[in-house]
């Protein structure tokens, strides 16, 4: 037989491979045993038992050879490096806001906004929670309260800006409280725990406009903002045609300040940092980064990751760069709904996001579905996914009770120009086994729990 014709044109990575790390391959029995070891956690799995790691995309990204020439270019002085200055005008360039305070990383910056912003007794809403965001804002005596659109917690919804805040809900809770106890909302670009979904420049304008009309800030999670950007540019009229960079900052202009973990979408491994427009917030958090992270001009960076920071942003506003990004997301996305298997609809920016609750639905909530599946498909082949459901959401603050989220997934994430298609068809290939097997799989329990962010390092035993 012929081989059949290609029904489209490909299109390929828009980088060549310079330097090449190699894969470890292990047995099943290899794998059963260090699962088991690792408490069913892929957390606690070592990344040498590990084939294909789709645990996150933090942190993971392969740097460019102009990220590296630029490492070579550290400044290492205490005070004043030259890759700050450099920094904080590209920040200024591409995000648009005035002042900068470089952080280890995102919670960093997290930590000290919530600290200088929040009140005890305060609320805080946001476009569903994120785990390090959350647990900030309920640390400085907030409380967090979700304003997303019903259908965020709905996987089947179709909705093309998932992420969008519910203005109802916003006003519904500034009615409620006051807007005196509101110091700002936080809104992410895009959603994380959402499925990596985004949020539309008409939201944001629209909350905008209802905040500043309450005097209520609006701090945006940058995170993953150049993702939106594609997202917006794909999906919304009047975008098509705007280059990433203008949506970018058309995005944080209506914001207050962001905070940013650079190991996303600034490709390099570590880093983070707060930017704001308020020149008392910024002097305030002058002051607090040195007690904290470091000196203003450095915040726990080596001027060498500060200059790769820099020169990221640079890259990841290429629109050849992130149409791959996102493309290879929904290369394996669409694979997976091809073969039937319930992901998040719409395919996320940074991850596919297997439907748990669905794939294993004679498992119920409290026997932790998502974290039993990805154990599961880690021992199939050695491809690393996390849990994002009940373990994540962690207990209520107040009542200590085990909060039920409606989402219960596996997220398989990314890393940015790290893997290629043959490995997203390997991971779609394991994650098909696993569905097709799946009415054997039983559950699990929780033998051990950690007091804060507990899925990092909860361990489990098989019932
Ligand atoms: C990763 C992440 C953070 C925290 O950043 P770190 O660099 O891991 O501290 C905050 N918000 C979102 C949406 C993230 O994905």
């Amino acid at each position: 037989m012929p081989y059949p014709k290609p029904t489209r044109r490909s299109w390929a990575e828009p980088f060549k491979i310079k330097v090449v790390e190699p894969l470890k391959t292990t047995t099943r029995q290899h794998r059963v045993e260090a699962i088991e070891e690792a408490g069913y956690n892929t957390f606690l799995l070592r990344s040498e038992d590990v084939y294909i790691d789709l645990l996150t995309d933090s942190g993971t990204n392969a740097m460019s050879d102009y990220q590296w020439a630029g490492m070579m270019l550290g400044d290492e002085a205490y005070a004043g490096s030259k890759n700050f200055y450099y920094l904080e005008a590209n920040m200024q360039k591409y995000y648009g806001y005035k002042y900068l305070v470089p952080t280890h990383q995102g919670r960093g910056a997290e930590h000290i906004i919530s600290q200088i912003m929040i009140k005890q007794g305060d609320y805080i809403p946001g476009n569903m929670y994120f785990t390090t965001t959350r647990e900030h804002q309920e640390r400085a005596g907030g409380a967090f309260v979700d304003v997303i659109i019903d259908d965020a917690h709905d996987p089947e919804s179709p909705h093309p800006f998932k992420g969008n805040v519910d203005l109802q809900k916003l006003e519904d809770l500034i009615k409620k409280v006051g807007a005196n106890k509101i110091p700002y909302i936080s809104v992410a670009a895009t959603v994380n725990m959402a499925g990596g979904q985004p949020i539309s420049m008409e939201n944001i304008k629209a909350v905008r406009k209802l905040t500043s009309s309450h005097g209520i800030k609006i701090i945006l999670d940058a995170t993953r903002a150049v993702e939106n950007a594609y997202f917006i540019k794909t999906r919304e009229k009047g975008y098509e045609r705007k280059s990433i960079a203008a949506i970018l900052k058309e995005l944080c202009s209506y914001t207050d300040g962001a905070t940013m973990s650079g190991k996303k979408d600034l490709l390099v491994n570590i880093g983070g940092f707060l930017a704001i427009n308020d020149r008392e917030i910024f002097d305030e958090a002058r002051n607090m980064v040195v007690v904290f992270e470091g000196l203003h001009t450095y915040g726990g960076l080596a001027g060498r990751d500060m200059e790769a920071m820099a020169r990221g942003m640079e890259e990841m506003t290429k629109e050849d760069y992130i149409r791959s990004r996102i493309g290879q997301v929904e290369y394996l996305g669409q694979k997976l709904i091809d073969w039937e298997i319930p992901i998040v609809r719409p395919i996320g920016g940074h991850a596919v996001f297997l439907d748990a609750k669905k794939i294993l639905e004679h498992i119920p909530q409290d026997k932790f579905p998502a974290q039993t599946l990805a154990a599961e498909i880690y021992v199939d082949s050695g491809v690393r996914t996390m849990e994002r459901g009940i373990v994540s959401a962690g207990r209520d603050s107040k009542t200590g009770e085990n909060r039920h989220p409606k989402l219960e997934l596996v997220r398989v994430t990314i890393p940015r120009r790290v893997y290629t298609q043959a490995h997203m068809d390997v991971t779609a290939e394991s994650i098909l086994e696993v569905y097709e097997n799946r009415k054997k799989i039983r559950g699990l329990k929780m033998v051990y729990e950690p007091k804060h962010l507990r899925f990092f390092q909860a361990r489990f035993e098989k019932i």
